[in-house]
């Protein structure tokens, strides 16, 4: 039996991805596919910040003080283009400097369409595989988070920034999606203040997800409706589980909930 506040599984990219979950000890999930597992709730959520107790958790995980006071859950986490990091300036300058002035990645990533996102220079390729992904490219990369915030407000014109889960979840692909072209033929249409940081970089990374059989429909539960989930495990990808009946559970939207896990 496992116990512990849940936090977004850590990822490992090898022949497919290799998830973690950090509770009283890890627990390599893999392990566990084909096997039938019981997540249940404690009724207790404590903040990803602070670790206090909290009834209702905001944004990441974050209790409501912290949501509205914590560095790491300031608005240009979901909206670089408002980061004021290389200015000086944010809600916790000393936070923003080591966290938002630094090198940051204008990516493009492939599913059922292709998606356009922000990254810190070192979360690639976990955050291609949090959103569940098929293939990323590197598209350019900016000295700070603004910049790479203002390429993607132009991008958007383009492609879109969601993810749709449950595409992502049935695993519908378009494999006619060509990276490099797209990308390539993105810095002929941009006007050339946007293109600057484009990246000579064209390796598009290939990312396979531990999964025995994707479901036809896909159920998202949540442990405020259902404190006792059970099932046999039939894979993961992004940061859901996949259950044999096609319910899924997204491990990340349940930062902080304290569960026991029996497997
Ligand atoms: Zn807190
Ligand atoms: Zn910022």
């Amino acid at each position: 039996m496992f116990t512990g506040a849940l936090s977004k599984m850590k990822v490992e990219l090898h022949d497919e991805v290799h998830y973690t979950l950090r509770l009283s000890s890890d627990l390599c999930v893999n392990d566990f596919i084909g096997s039938s597992i019981v997540i249940e709730w404690s009724g207790k959520i404590t903040c990803s910040s602070c670790g206090k107790n909290t009834k209702k958790s905001f944004g990441d995980g974050f209790c409501y003080p912290c949501f509205i006071s914590a560095p790491e859950a300031t608005e240009c986490t979901i909206r670089p283009e408002l980061c004021r990091a290389h200015l000086g300036e944010g809600r916790d300058p000393e936070w923003e400097n080591t966290h938002h002035n630094v090198p940051h990645f204008v990516y493009l990533a492939a599913s059922d369409t292709v998606k356009v996102g922000v990254t810190r220079a070192g979360q690639i390729p976990t955050r291609w595989i949090d959103q569940g992904a098929k293939s990323g490219i590197r598209l350019a990369e900016t000295p700070n988070r603004y910049e790479a915030g203002r390429l993607e407000v132009a991008l958007k014109a383009f492609f879109t920034d969601k993810t749709n889960w449950q595409r992502m979840l049935k695993n519908e692909l378009d494999s006619s999606i060509d990276l490099v072209e797209e990308k390539w033929h993105l810095h002929d249409q941009l006007p050339s203040d946007l293109t600057e940081f484009f990246t000579e970089d064209d390796e598009v990374i290939e990312i396979n997800y531990p999964v025995l059989n994707y479901p036809e429909k896909v159920k998202s539960l949540g442990f405020d409706k259902t404190p006792r989930i059970e099932g046999r495990l039939t894979g993961i990808k992004g940061q859901y589980l996949i259950f044999e009946n096609g319910e899924v559970l997204n491990i990340r939207k349940h930062t902080g909930y304290v569960v026991t896990i029996e497997i």
